[in-house]
Protein backbone atom coordinates (compact mmCIF):
# COMPACT_ATOMS: atom_id res chain seq x y z
CA UNK A 1 0.00 0.00 0.00
CA UNK A 2 1.04 3.53 -0.69
CA UNK A 3 -0.45 6.47 0.84
CA UNK A 4 -0.14 9.43 -1.21
CA UNK A 5 0.17 12.44 0.99
CA UNK A 6 0.80 13.03 4.76
CA UNK A 7 -1.74 15.38 6.16
CA UNK A 8 -3.55 14.62 8.80
CA UNK A 9 -5.87 12.03 6.82
CA UNK A 10 -3.14 9.95 5.50
CA UNK A 11 -1.29 10.35 8.42
CA UNK A 12 -4.08 8.85 10.14
CA UNK A 13 -4.80 6.28 7.72
CA UNK A 14 -1.07 5.18 7.78
CA UNK A 15 -1.45 4.55 11.59
CA UNK A 16 -4.49 2.77 11.16
CA UNK A 17 -3.28 0.48 8.52
CA UNK A 18 -0.22 -0.15 10.25
CA UNK A 19 -1.81 -0.90 13.54
CA UNK A 20 -3.64 -3.85 11.44
CA UNK A 21 -0.14 -4.93 10.13
CA UNK A 22 -1.13 -4.03 6.51
CA UNK A 23 2.83 -3.44 4.62
CA UNK A 24 2.28 0.41 3.90
CA UNK A 25 4.18 3.37 3.28
CA UNK A 26 3.24 7.30 3.04
CA UNK A 27 5.19 9.84 1.59
CA UNK A 28 4.76 13.49 1.17
CA UNK A 29 6.17 15.91 -1.66
CA UNK A 30 6.85 18.59 1.43
CA UNK A 31 7.52 18.05 4.83
CA UNK A 32 4.90 15.95 7.26
CA UNK A 33 2.02 18.04 8.00
CA UNK A 34 2.84 21.17 5.28
CA UNK A 35 -0.50 21.42 3.62
CA UNK A 36 -4.22 21.80 4.60
CA UNK A 37 -3.43 20.53 7.83
CA UNK A 38 -1.05 23.14 8.96
CA UNK A 39 -3.64 25.92 8.27
CA UNK A 40 -6.73 25.22 9.94
CA UNK A 41 -8.10 27.27 12.66
CA UNK A 42 -6.63 24.86 15.23
CA UNK A 43 -10.40 23.99 16.31
CA UNK A 44 -11.78 20.31 16.84
CA UNK A 45 -14.98 21.50 16.80
CA UNK A 46 -18.17 19.44 16.79
CA UNK A 47 -19.22 22.01 13.84
CA UNK A 48 -22.14 23.99 15.18
CA UNK A 49 -22.75 25.94 11.42
CA UNK A 50 -22.91 22.83 9.54
CA UNK A 51 -26.43 22.13 11.62
CA UNK A 52 -26.84 25.48 8.57
CA UNK A 53 -26.95 22.84 5.56
CA UNK A 54 -28.90 20.49 7.77
CA UNK A 55 -25.23 17.95 7.57
CA UNK A 56 -26.57 16.18 10.87
CA UNK A 57 -24.17 13.13 10.03
CA UNK A 58 -21.22 14.86 10.20
CA UNK A 59 -21.95 17.31 13.63
CA UNK A 60 -22.91 13.82 15.12
CA UNK A 61 -19.41 12.84 14.19
CA UNK A 62 -17.72 15.65 14.77
CA UNK A 63 -18.81 15.83 18.17
CA UNK A 64 -18.29 12.65 19.10
CA UNK A 65 -14.57 12.92 17.92
CA UNK A 66 -14.23 16.01 19.72
CA UNK A 67 -15.05 14.33 22.80
CA UNK A 68 -13.19 10.86 22.28
CA UNK A 69 -9.73 13.97 21.24
CA UNK A 70 -9.99 15.19 24.31
CA UNK A 71 -9.59 12.06 25.98
CA UNK A 72 -6.86 10.03 23.91
CA UNK A 73 -4.82 13.44 23.47
CA UNK A 74 -5.73 15.30 25.96
CA UNK A 75 -2.05 16.75 25.38
CA UNK A 76 -2.79 18.81 22.79
CA UNK A 77 -6.70 19.09 22.41
CA UNK A 78 -8.40 20.92 25.38
CA UNK A 79 -11.70 22.38 25.82
CA UNK A 80 -12.77 25.85 24.48
CA UNK A 81 -14.99 27.61 25.86
CA UNK A 82 -16.98 29.90 22.48
CA UNK A 83 -19.04 32.84 23.17
CA UNK A 84 -21.45 33.93 20.04
CA UNK A 85 -22.24 37.54 20.54
CA UNK A 86 -25.99 38.23 18.93
CA UNK A 87 -26.38 41.79 17.71
CA UNK A 88 -30.01 42.34 16.70
CA UNK A 89 -29.40 45.60 15.07
CA UNK A 90 -26.74 44.02 12.76
CA UNK A 91 -28.16 41.91 9.79
CA UNK A 92 -26.15 39.08 10.52
CA UNK A 93 -27.25 37.61 14.04
CA UNK A 94 -25.50 34.08 13.28
CA UNK A 95 -28.41 33.27 10.85
CA UNK A 96 -26.42 30.55 9.53
CA UNK A 97 -26.99 27.61 11.92
CA UNK A 98 -30.39 28.00 11.57
CA UNK A 99 -31.14 28.01 8.11
CA UNK A 100 -32.14 24.38 8.03
CA UNK A 101 -34.80 25.28 10.32
CA UNK A 102 -35.96 28.15 8.05
CA UNK A 103 -35.35 26.92 4.89
CA UNK A 104 -33.96 30.81 3.64
CA UNK A 105 -30.59 31.85 2.63
CA UNK A 106 -29.43 35.28 2.44
CA UNK A 107 -29.72 37.83 4.72
CA UNK A 108 -31.56 37.13 8.09
CA UNK A 109 -33.54 39.60 9.37
CA UNK A 110 -34.36 38.68 13.14
CA UNK A 111 -33.19 35.15 13.30
CA UNK A 112 -32.16 35.99 16.64
CA UNK A 113 -31.86 34.75 19.92
CA UNK A 114 -34.70 32.28 19.95
CA UNK A 115 -33.51 30.23 16.70
CA UNK A 116 -29.63 30.63 18.33
CA UNK A 117 -30.91 28.97 21.44
CA UNK A 118 -32.63 26.15 19.41
CA UNK A 119 -29.62 25.20 18.06
CA UNK A 120 -27.67 25.75 20.59
CA UNK A 121 -30.06 22.72 22.12
CA UNK A 122 -29.24 20.38 19.36
CA UNK A 123 -25.92 20.48 19.62
CA UNK A 124 -26.01 19.86 23.19
CA UNK A 125 -27.95 16.86 22.30
CA UNK A 126 -25.12 15.75 20.41
CA UNK A 127 -23.06 16.52 22.67
CA UNK A 128 -24.47 14.12 25.53
CA UNK A 129 -21.28 11.89 26.80
CA UNK A 130 -21.20 11.78 29.99
CA UNK A 131 -20.55 15.47 30.36
CA UNK A 132 -17.34 15.57 28.40
CA UNK A 133 -18.10 19.49 27.46
CA UNK A 134 -20.24 21.54 29.76
CA UNK A 135 -23.88 22.72 28.28
CA UNK A 136 -24.28 25.86 26.21
CA UNK A 137 -25.72 29.31 28.68
CA UNK A 138 -27.40 32.01 27.20
CA UNK A 139 -27.14 35.54 28.51
CA UNK A 140 -28.57 38.72 28.20
CA UNK A 141 -27.01 42.11 27.45
CA UNK A 142 -26.01 42.83 30.90
CA UNK A 143 -24.49 40.10 31.92
CA UNK A 144 -22.40 39.18 29.08
CA UNK A 145 -21.21 42.45 29.07
CA UNK A 146 -20.15 42.29 32.88
CA UNK A 147 -18.14 39.10 32.00
CA UNK A 148 -16.79 40.50 28.27
CA UNK A 149 -16.73 44.50 28.99
CA UNK A 150 -15.04 45.07 25.61
CA UNK A 151 -17.71 43.47 23.42
CA UNK A 152 -19.55 46.31 21.25
CA UNK A 153 -22.49 47.20 23.61
CA UNK A 154 -24.58 47.20 20.90
CA UNK A 155 -25.10 43.50 21.71
CA UNK A 156 -28.42 42.05 22.99
CA UNK A 157 -27.31 38.25 24.04
CA UNK A 158 -24.13 36.07 24.25
CA UNK A 159 -24.72 32.33 23.69
CA UNK A 160 -21.40 30.48 25.22
CA UNK A 161 -20.76 26.74 24.62
CA UNK A 162 -17.94 24.73 24.50
CA UNK A 163 -16.18 22.91 22.02
CA UNK A 164 -12.12 22.20 21.40
CA UNK A 165 -9.00 23.47 19.95
CA UNK A 166 -5.90 22.04 19.81
CA UNK A 167 -2.91 24.04 20.46
CA UNK A 168 -0.33 22.36 18.07
CA UNK A 169 -1.66 20.64 14.83
CA UNK A 170 1.12 19.92 13.97
CA UNK A 171 2.84 17.90 16.57
CA UNK A 172 -0.40 16.29 16.86
CA UNK A 173 -0.18 14.94 13.78
CA UNK A 174 3.57 13.93 14.05
CA UNK A 175 2.59 12.02 17.20
CA UNK A 176 0.11 10.03 14.74
CA UNK A 177 2.87 9.17 12.68
CA UNK A 178 5.06 8.00 15.49
CA UNK A 179 2.02 5.66 16.64
CA UNK A 180 2.12 4.34 12.94
CA UNK A 181 6.00 3.73 12.40
CA UNK A 182 5.98 2.52 16.22
CA UNK A 183 3.67 -0.62 14.83
CA UNK A 184 6.55 -2.43 13.22
CA UNK A 185 9.06 -2.27 9.90
CA UNK A 186 6.10 -3.39 8.22
CA UNK A 187 5.30 0.97 8.35
CA UNK A 188 7.43 3.28 6.38
CA UNK A 189 7.30 7.21 5.96
CA UNK A 190 9.69 9.65 4.33
CA UNK A 191 8.82 13.24 3.57
CA UNK A 192 10.03 15.53 0.64
CA UNK A 193 8.92 12.49 -2.06
CA UNK A 194 6.67 13.59 -4.34
CA UNK A 195 4.21 10.81 -6.58
CA UNK A 196 5.00 11.89 -10.13
CA UNK A 197 3.66 10.11 -12.60
CA UNK A 198 2.87 5.93 -12.87
CA UNK A 199 4.14 3.18 -15.08
CA UNK A 200 4.38 -0.96 -15.64
CA UNK A 201 6.65 -0.64 -11.99
CA UNK A 202 4.55 1.33 -10.09
CA UNK A 203 4.39 4.66 -8.76
CA UNK A 204 6.79 7.02 -9.91
CA UNK A 205 8.58 8.93 -6.99
CA UNK A 206 10.80 11.83 -7.51
CA UNK A 207 13.07 12.57 -3.84
CA UNK A 208 12.59 16.30 -3.87
CA UNK A 209 15.79 16.72 -1.65
CA UNK A 210 18.49 14.89 -4.46
CA UNK A 211 16.23 14.45 -7.53
CA UNK A 212 16.79 10.92 -7.64
CA UNK A 213 13.41 9.23 -9.09
CA UNK A 214 12.31 5.15 -8.88
CA UNK A 215 9.12 3.57 -8.79
CA UNK A 216 7.27 2.00 -6.29
CA UNK A 217 5.33 -1.12 -5.91
CA UNK A 218 1.94 -1.31 -4.60
CA UNK A 219 -1.62 -2.92 -5.35
CA UNK A 220 -3.56 -0.41 -3.44
CA UNK A 221 -2.40 3.76 -3.86
CA UNK A 222 -4.72 6.15 -1.99
CA UNK A 223 -4.40 9.52 -3.06
CA UNK A 224 -4.75 11.79 0.29
CA UNK A 225 -3.22 14.70 -0.82
CA UNK A 226 -5.65 16.94 -0.09
CA UNK A 227 -6.69 19.96 -2.22
CA UNK A 228 -3.58 18.95 -4.45
CA UNK A 229 -5.84 15.21 -5.30
CA UNK A 230 -6.74 16.00 -8.79
CA UNK A 231 -3.40 17.40 -9.86
CA UNK A 232 -1.60 14.30 -7.98
CA UNK A 233 -4.72 11.65 -9.82
CA UNK A 234 -3.66 13.97 -13.29
CA UNK A 235 -0.38 13.24 -12.66
CA UNK A 236 -0.79 9.17 -11.81
CA UNK A 237 -2.62 9.52 -15.36
CA UNK A 238 -5.87 9.33 -13.97
CA UNK A 239 -7.26 12.52 -14.55
CA UNK A 240 -10.36 13.86 -11.90
CA UNK A 241 -11.94 16.75 -11.44
CA UNK A 242 -13.90 15.51 -7.45
CA UNK A 243 -12.19 19.03 -5.68
CA UNK A 244 -13.14 22.39 -5.63
CA UNK A 245 -10.90 23.81 -2.55
CA UNK A 246 -11.58 27.62 -1.39
CA UNK A 247 -8.09 29.32 0.33
CA UNK A 248 -8.46 30.11 3.95
CA UNK A 249 -6.26 32.75 5.83
CA UNK A 250 -5.31 33.87 9.25
CA UNK A 251 -3.39 36.39 11.21
CA UNK A 252 -1.93 35.86 14.95
CA UNK A 253 -1.75 39.13 17.00
CA UNK A 254 0.52 39.94 19.39
CA UNK A 255 -2.17 42.26 21.16
CA UNK A 256 -2.56 41.56 25.02
CA UNK A 257 -5.63 44.11 24.91
CA UNK A 258 -7.58 42.24 22.69
CA UNK A 259 -6.03 38.67 24.28
CA UNK A 260 -7.24 40.18 27.31
CA UNK A 261 -10.87 41.19 26.08
CA UNK A 262 -11.54 37.79 24.61
CA UNK A 263 -11.54 36.40 28.44
CA UNK A 264 -9.65 33.47 27.28
CA UNK A 265 -12.85 32.29 25.07
CA UNK A 266 -12.88 31.69 21.37
CA UNK A 267 -15.19 34.72 20.11
CA UNK A 268 -17.13 33.14 17.46
CA UNK A 269 -19.94 35.19 15.01
CA UNK A 270 -21.05 35.85 11.64
CA UNK A 271 -19.34 38.67 10.22
CA UNK A 272 -21.16 41.26 7.89
CA UNK A 273 -20.74 39.16 4.76
CA UNK A 274 -22.29 36.43 6.51
CA UNK A 275 -19.35 34.65 7.00
CA UNK A 276 -18.72 32.66 10.32
CA UNK A 277 -15.52 33.73 11.32
CA UNK A 278 -13.37 33.67 14.78
CA UNK A 279 -11.36 35.40 17.34
CA UNK A 280 -9.63 33.48 19.66
CA UNK A 281 -6.46 33.15 22.33
CA UNK A 282 -4.16 30.72 21.36
CA UNK A 283 -0.50 30.43 23.19
CA UNK A 284 -0.44 33.84 24.37
CA UNK A 285 -1.43 35.32 20.96
CA UNK A 286 -5.09 36.19 19.39
CA UNK A 287 -5.53 34.18 16.25
CA UNK A 288 -8.12 35.53 14.04
CA UNK A 289 -9.77 34.08 10.81
CA UNK A 290 -10.91 33.11 8.04
CA UNK A 291 -11.65 33.86 4.52
CA UNK A 292 -13.10 31.47 2.13
CA UNK A 293 -11.59 32.45 -1.42
CA UNK A 294 -11.64 30.71 -4.94
CA UNK A 295 -7.75 29.44 -5.45
CA UNK A 296 -5.55 28.11 -8.23
CA UNK A 297 -3.59 24.94 -6.54
CA UNK A 298 -0.60 25.14 -9.07
CA UNK A 299 0.04 28.00 -6.83
CA UNK A 300 0.88 29.00 -3.46
CA UNK A 301 -1.70 29.95 -0.58
CA UNK A 302 -0.87 33.42 0.95
CA UNK A 303 -2.98 35.75 3.39
CA UNK A 304 -3.33 39.28 1.39
CA UNK A 305 -3.31 42.57 1.84
CA UNK A 306 -7.26 42.52 1.66
CA UNK A 307 -7.93 39.72 4.21
CA UNK A 308 -5.75 41.79 6.91
CA UNK A 309 -8.06 44.67 6.24
CA UNK A 310 -11.27 42.10 6.32
CA UNK A 311 -9.93 40.63 9.38
CA UNK A 312 -9.18 44.36 11.15
CA UNK A 313 -12.79 45.11 9.93
CA UNK A 314 -14.36 41.85 12.23
CA UNK A 315 -12.39 43.15 15.12
CA UNK A 316 -13.89 46.28 14.96
CA UNK A 317 -16.94 44.82 14.67
CA UNK A 318 -17.17 42.80 17.62
CA UNK A 319 -14.15 44.76 20.09
CA UNK A 320 -15.03 48.65 18.72
CA UNK A 321 -12.31 49.85 21.10
CA UNK A 322 -9.63 47.83 20.87
CA UNK A 323 -7.24 49.05 18.38
CA UNK A 324 -5.82 46.97 16.11
CA UNK A 325 -2.88 47.32 13.53
CA UNK A 326 -0.38 45.76 10.93
CA UNK A 327 2.99 46.13 13.59
CA UNK A 328 1.52 43.15 15.77
CA UNK A 329 0.81 40.86 13.06
CA UNK A 330 3.51 38.09 13.95
CA UNK A 331 2.56 35.24 11.70
CA UNK A 332 0.22 34.98 8.88
CA UNK A 333 -0.56 31.39 7.15
CA UNK A 334 -3.34 30.47 4.40
CA UNK A 335 -4.27 27.36 3.45
CA UNK A 336 -6.86 25.64 0.77
CA UNK A 337 -9.37 23.13 2.26
CA UNK A 338 -9.74 20.24 0.56
CA UNK A 339 -13.46 20.51 -0.52
CA UNK A 340 -15.24 18.62 -3.21
CA UNK A 341 -16.25 20.48 -6.10
CA UNK A 342 -19.00 22.95 -5.62
CA UNK A 343 -19.96 24.28 -8.93
CA UNK A 344 -22.32 27.22 -8.13
CA UNK A 345 -22.86 26.71 -4.70
CA UNK A 346 -21.17 29.52 -2.47
CA UNK A 347 -17.82 28.62 -1.06
CA UNK A 348 -19.53 28.36 2.96
CA UNK A 349 -22.04 26.51 2.20
CA UNK A 350 -19.99 23.48 0.59
CA UNK A 351 -20.22 20.15 2.36
CA UNK A 352 -17.56 19.63 4.90
CA UNK A 353 -18.15 16.19 4.83
CA UNK A 354 -16.07 13.51 3.32
CA UNK A 355 -16.16 10.67 0.41
CA UNK A 356 -13.75 8.13 -0.97
CA UNK A 357 -13.64 7.23 -4.96
CA UNK A 358 -12.55 4.45 -6.27
CA UNK A 359 -10.69 3.24 -9.36
CA UNK A 360 -8.50 0.72 -11.10
CA UNK A 361 -5.08 2.06 -11.21
CA UNK A 362 -4.56 1.82 -14.85
CA UNK A 363 -0.68 1.22 -15.75
CA UNK A 364 -0.87 -1.95 -13.31
CA UNK A 365 -3.49 -4.13 -11.52
CA UNK A 366 -4.56 -2.59 -8.79
CA UNK A 367 -7.14 0.12 -7.31
CA UNK A 368 -6.63 3.74 -6.50
CA UNK A 369 -8.78 5.23 -3.73
CA UNK A 370 -9.06 9.37 -3.94
CA UNK A 371 -9.91 11.12 -0.73
CA UNK A 372 -12.50 13.84 -1.33
CA UNK A 373 -12.48 16.46 1.66
CA UNK A 374 -12.19 15.70 5.66
CA UNK A 375 -11.57 17.82 8.39
CA UNK A 376 -9.11 18.26 10.81
CA UNK A 377 -11.57 16.80 13.85
CA UNK A 378 -12.60 13.87 12.33
CA UNK A 379 -9.57 12.08 11.03
CA UNK A 380 -9.53 9.28 13.13
CA UNK A 381 -13.07 8.41 12.15
CA UNK A 382 -12.28 9.32 8.42
CA UNK A 383 -9.13 7.08 9.19
CA UNK A 384 -10.95 4.11 9.99
CA UNK A 385 -13.19 4.38 7.46
CA UNK A 386 -10.76 4.18 4.57
CA UNK A 387 -8.67 2.06 6.22
CA UNK A 388 -11.63 -0.24 6.35
CA UNK A 389 -12.43 -0.03 2.82
CA UNK A 390 -9.13 -1.12 2.05
CA UNK A 391 -8.76 -3.67 4.52
CA UNK A 392 -12.11 -4.94 2.71
CA UNK A 393 -9.86 -4.94 -0.81
CA UNK A 394 -7.18 -6.81 1.01
CA UNK A 395 -9.37 -9.45 2.31
CA UNK A 396 -8.16 -8.75 6.06
CA UNK A 397 -10.04 -8.40 8.86
CA UNK A 398 -9.84 -5.35 11.18
CA UNK A 399 -7.34 -6.46 14.74
CA UNK A 400 -7.08 -3.50 16.32
CA UNK A 401 -9.29 -0.78 16.84
CA UNK A 402 -8.68 3.13 16.93
CA UNK A 403 -11.84 3.92 18.95
CA UNK A 404 -10.47 5.17 22.72
CA UNK A 405 -6.49 4.40 21.90
CA UNK A 406 -4.26 7.66 23.18
CA UNK A 407 -2.26 8.60 20.60
CA UNK A 408 1.73 9.92 21.74
CA UNK A 409 1.93 11.79 24.39
CA UNK A 410 -1.61 11.80 25.33
CA UNK A 411 -0.96 7.86 27.12
CA UNK A 412 -1.26 8.18 30.52
CA UNK A 413 -1.31 11.95 30.35
CA UNK A 414 -1.72 13.11 33.69
CA UNK A 415 -4.86 14.75 33.82
CA UNK A 416 -5.88 15.27 37.52
CA UNK A 417 -3.94 17.89 39.38
CA UNK A 418 -2.98 14.82 41.64
CA UNK A 419 -1.49 12.97 38.86
CA UNK A 420 0.19 15.86 37.27
CA UNK A 421 2.24 16.36 40.68
CA UNK A 422 3.16 12.68 40.36
CA UNK A 423 4.33 13.13 36.82
CA UNK A 424 6.35 16.16 37.51
CA UNK A 425 7.94 14.89 40.84
CA UNK A 426 8.74 11.47 38.38
CA UNK A 427 10.05 13.24 35.73
CA UNK A 428 12.09 16.24 37.21
CA UNK A 429 15.05 15.35 39.11
CA UNK A 430 17.20 15.83 36.74
CA UNK A 431 15.61 19.02 34.74
CA UNK A 432 13.92 20.65 38.04
CA UNK A 433 10.10 20.87 37.51
CA UNK A 434 9.53 24.02 35.88
CA UNK A 435 11.38 22.03 32.86
CA UNK A 436 9.85 18.92 33.37
CA UNK A 437 6.53 20.81 33.09
CA UNK A 438 7.63 22.70 30.55
CA UNK A 439 7.94 19.53 28.18
CA UNK A 440 5.14 17.90 29.43
CA UNK A 441 3.21 20.71 28.00
CA UNK A 442 4.96 20.53 24.91
CA UNK A 443 5.61 16.65 24.59
CA UNK A 444 2.64 15.27 26.71
CA UNK A 445 4.28 12.25 28.23
CA UNK A 446 6.61 11.28 25.44
CA UNK A 447 8.02 14.43 27.43
CA UNK A 448 10.18 11.90 29.68
CA UNK A 449 11.60 10.49 26.26
CA UNK A 450 12.76 14.19 25.89
CA UNK A 451 14.31 14.65 29.03
CA UNK A 452 16.06 10.86 29.18
CA UNK A 453 17.60 12.53 25.54
CA UNK A 454 18.49 15.94 26.84
CA UNK A 455 20.17 14.07 30.23
CA UNK A 456 21.73 11.44 28.40
CA UNK A 457 24.90 12.76 26.97
CA UNK A 458 26.38 15.83 29.29
CA UNK A 459 29.51 15.90 26.95
CA UNK A 460 31.17 19.06 28.69
CA UNK A 461 28.84 21.99 30.23
CA UNK A 462 25.34 21.98 31.42
CA UNK A 463 23.56 18.84 29.70
CA UNK A 464 20.51 21.11 29.09
CA UNK A 465 21.59 24.00 28.68
CA UNK A 466 19.24 26.96 27.40
CA UNK A 467 19.84 28.15 23.30
CA UNK A 468 21.20 31.97 23.63
CA UNK A 469 18.36 33.25 21.36
CA UNK A 470 15.63 31.37 22.67
CA UNK A 471 15.71 30.84 26.65
CA UNK A 472 12.17 27.84 26.43
CA UNK A 473 14.50 25.81 24.14
CA UNK A 474 17.69 23.88 24.38
CA UNK A 475 20.46 22.92 22.25
CA UNK A 476 20.03 18.79 23.04
CA UNK A 477 16.38 19.26 22.73
CA UNK A 478 16.86 20.80 19.27
CA UNK A 479 19.20 17.92 18.77
CA UNK A 480 16.58 15.75 19.63
CA UNK A 481 13.89 16.87 16.95
CA UNK A 482 16.58 17.05 14.57
CA UNK A 483 17.42 13.46 15.18
CA UNK A 484 14.17 11.82 16.06
CA UNK A 485 11.35 13.74 13.70
CA UNK A 486 12.75 13.45 9.90
CA UNK A 487 13.70 17.59 9.89
CA UNK A 488 15.35 18.24 6.44
CA UNK A 489 14.80 21.77 6.58
CA UNK A 490 15.37 24.50 9.09
CA UNK A 491 11.23 25.64 8.24
CA UNK A 492 10.91 21.85 9.14
CA UNK A 493 12.22 22.98 12.39
CA UNK A 494 10.43 26.62 13.22
CA UNK A 495 7.38 25.94 11.33
CA UNK A 496 6.84 22.39 12.22
CA UNK A 497 8.63 20.76 15.40
CA UNK A 498 8.19 23.76 17.32
CA UNK A 499 5.44 26.69 17.10
CA UNK A 500 8.41 29.02 17.10
CA UNK A 501 7.30 30.76 14.25
CA UNK A 502 4.03 30.82 14.72
CA UNK A 503 4.25 32.76 18.01
CA UNK A 504 6.43 35.40 16.44
CA UNK A 505 9.54 34.22 18.13
CA UNK A 506 12.29 33.96 15.32
CA UNK A 507 15.06 36.29 14.77
CA UNK A 508 17.90 36.00 12.82
CA UNK A 509 20.43 35.27 15.35
CA UNK A 510 17.93 32.60 16.70
CA UNK A 511 17.90 31.22 12.83
CA UNK A 512 21.53 31.44 12.97
CA UNK A 513 21.60 29.13 16.08
CA UNK A 514 19.33 26.88 15.10
CA UNK A 515 21.30 26.17 11.84
CA UNK A 516 24.26 25.80 13.77
CA UNK A 517 22.78 22.84 16.21
CA UNK A 518 21.04 21.10 13.31
CA UNK A 519 23.92 21.16 11.35
CA UNK A 520 26.25 18.66 13.07
CA UNK A 521 23.14 16.17 13.39
CA UNK A 522 21.29 16.66 9.84
CA UNK A 523 25.59 16.27 8.15
CA UNK A 524 25.66 19.88 7.01
CA UNK A 525 28.58 22.11 6.18
CA UNK A 526 28.81 25.70 6.62
CA UNK A 527 27.53 26.84 3.02
CA UNK A 528 24.60 24.65 3.94
CA UNK A 529 23.46 26.03 6.80
CA UNK A 530 24.11 29.08 5.36
CA UNK A 531 21.57 28.21 3.12
CA UNK A 532 18.74 26.71 4.80
CA UNK A 533 18.30 30.35 7.11
CA UNK A 534 18.12 32.23 3.45
CA UNK A 535 15.79 29.80 2.49
CA UNK A 536 13.73 30.26 6.16
CA UNK A 537 14.04 33.75 5.70
CA UNK A 538 12.34 33.95 1.91
CA UNK A 539 9.54 31.40 2.64
CA UNK A 540 8.95 33.33 5.70
CA UNK A 541 8.32 36.36 4.20
CA UNK A 542 6.71 35.12 1.36
CA UNK A 543 4.27 33.04 2.75
CA UNK A 544 3.79 33.95 6.18
CA UNK A 545 4.18 37.74 6.07
CA UNK A 546 7.72 37.91 8.29
CA UNK A 547 10.04 39.95 7.49
CA UNK A 548 13.49 39.32 9.62
CA UNK A 549 16.49 41.82 8.87
CA UNK A 550 18.84 40.72 6.20
CA UNK A 551 21.25 37.61 6.61
CA UNK A 552 24.38 39.28 6.07
CA UNK A 553 23.63 41.59 9.07
CA UNK A 554 22.59 38.97 11.58
CA UNK A 555 25.56 36.68 10.21
CA UNK A 556 28.01 39.47 10.61
CA UNK A 557 26.67 40.69 14.27
CA UNK A 558 28.56 38.60 17.41
CA UNK A 559 24.99 37.40 18.37
C1 LIG B 1 -8.28 27.97 6.44
C2 LIG B 1 -8.64 26.62 6.95
C3 LIG B 1 -9.22 26.49 8.20
C4 LIG B 1 -9.57 25.23 8.68
N1 LIG B 1 -10.03 25.10 9.96
C5 LIG B 1 -10.35 23.87 10.44
C6 LIG B 1 -10.73 23.71 11.79
O1 LIG B 1 -10.71 24.66 12.57
N2 LIG B 1 -11.06 22.48 12.20
C7 LIG B 1 -11.05 21.39 11.36
O2 LIG B 1 -11.42 20.31 11.80
N3 LIG B 1 -10.65 21.51 10.09
C8 LIG B 1 -10.28 22.72 9.62
N4 LIG B 1 -9.84 22.86 8.33
C9 LIG B 1 -9.83 21.69 7.47
C10 LIG B 1 -8.61 20.83 7.69
O3 LIG B 1 -7.46 21.59 7.97
C11 LIG B 1 -8.34 20.01 6.43
O4 LIG B 1 -9.52 19.52 5.91
C12 LIG B 1 -7.41 18.84 6.73
O5 LIG B 1 -6.25 19.31 7.36
C13 LIG B 1 -7.07 18.11 5.45
O6 LIG B 1 -6.05 17.19 5.70
P1 LIG B 1 -5.55 16.26 4.53
O7 LIG B 1 -4.58 15.32 5.14
O8 LIG B 1 -6.70 15.66 3.83
O9 LIG B 1 -4.86 17.26 3.48
P2 LIG B 1 -3.48 18.07 3.59
O10 LIG B 1 -3.15 18.44 4.98
O11 LIG B 1 -3.51 19.16 2.58
O12 LIG B 1 -2.40 17.00 3.16
C14 LIG B 1 -2.18 16.65 1.82
C15 LIG B 1 -0.69 16.45 1.65
O13 LIG B 1 -0.45 15.89 0.35
C16 LIG B 1 0.81 16.33 -0.09
N5 LIG B 1 0.88 16.13 -1.54
C17 LIG B 1 0.19 16.77 -2.50
N6 LIG B 1 0.51 16.29 -3.71
C18 LIG B 1 1.43 15.32 -3.52
C19 LIG B 1 2.15 14.46 -4.39
N7 LIG B 1 1.97 14.48 -5.70
N8 LIG B 1 3.05 13.59 -3.85
C20 LIG B 1 3.24 13.54 -2.51
N9 LIG B 1 2.58 14.34 -1.65
C21 LIG B 1 1.67 15.21 -2.13
C22 LIG B 1 0.84 17.78 0.35
O14 LIG B 1 2.17 18.26 0.45
C23 LIG B 1 0.11 17.73 1.69
O15 LIG B 1 1.01 17.68 2.80
C24 LIG B 1 -9.40 24.10 7.86
C25 LIG B 1 -8.78 24.22 6.62
C26 LIG B 1 -8.38 25.48 6.17
C27 LIG B 1 -7.65 25.59 4.87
Amino acid sequence: MLIIGAGINGIATFRDLAMQGVDVAIIDKGDYVSGASSASSHMIHGGVRYLENGEFRLVKESVEERNSLLKIAPHYVKPLKTTIPIYSTFSGVLSAPMRFLTHRQGAAQERGALLIKIGMMLYDSFSRDGGAVPRHEFLGRKASLRLLPRLNPGLKYTATYYDASMHDPERLALDVLADGLAAGAHARSANYIEAIGMDAAGVRLRNAVTGAEFSFEADIVVNTSGPWTDLTNTALGQTSTYMGGTKGSHIVLDNPELLAATGGREIFFEHKDGRIVLIFPLAGRVLIGTTDLEHDMTQPARCTEAEVDYFFDLVKHVFPDVAVDRSQIVFRFAGVRPLPRHDDEAPGFVSRDYRIESRPLGARPGTLLSLVGGKWTTFRALAEHLSGNILALLGLPRTVSTVGLAIGGGRNFPSTDAAHRVWIAANSDEVGAPRAEQLLTRYGTRASEVIEFVTADPGAGEPDAALDQHAAYSRREIEFLAATESVVHLTDLVLRRTSMAFRGELSLALLDELAGVLAPVLGWDAARAALEVELTVALLRDLHGVELESVGTASASPA
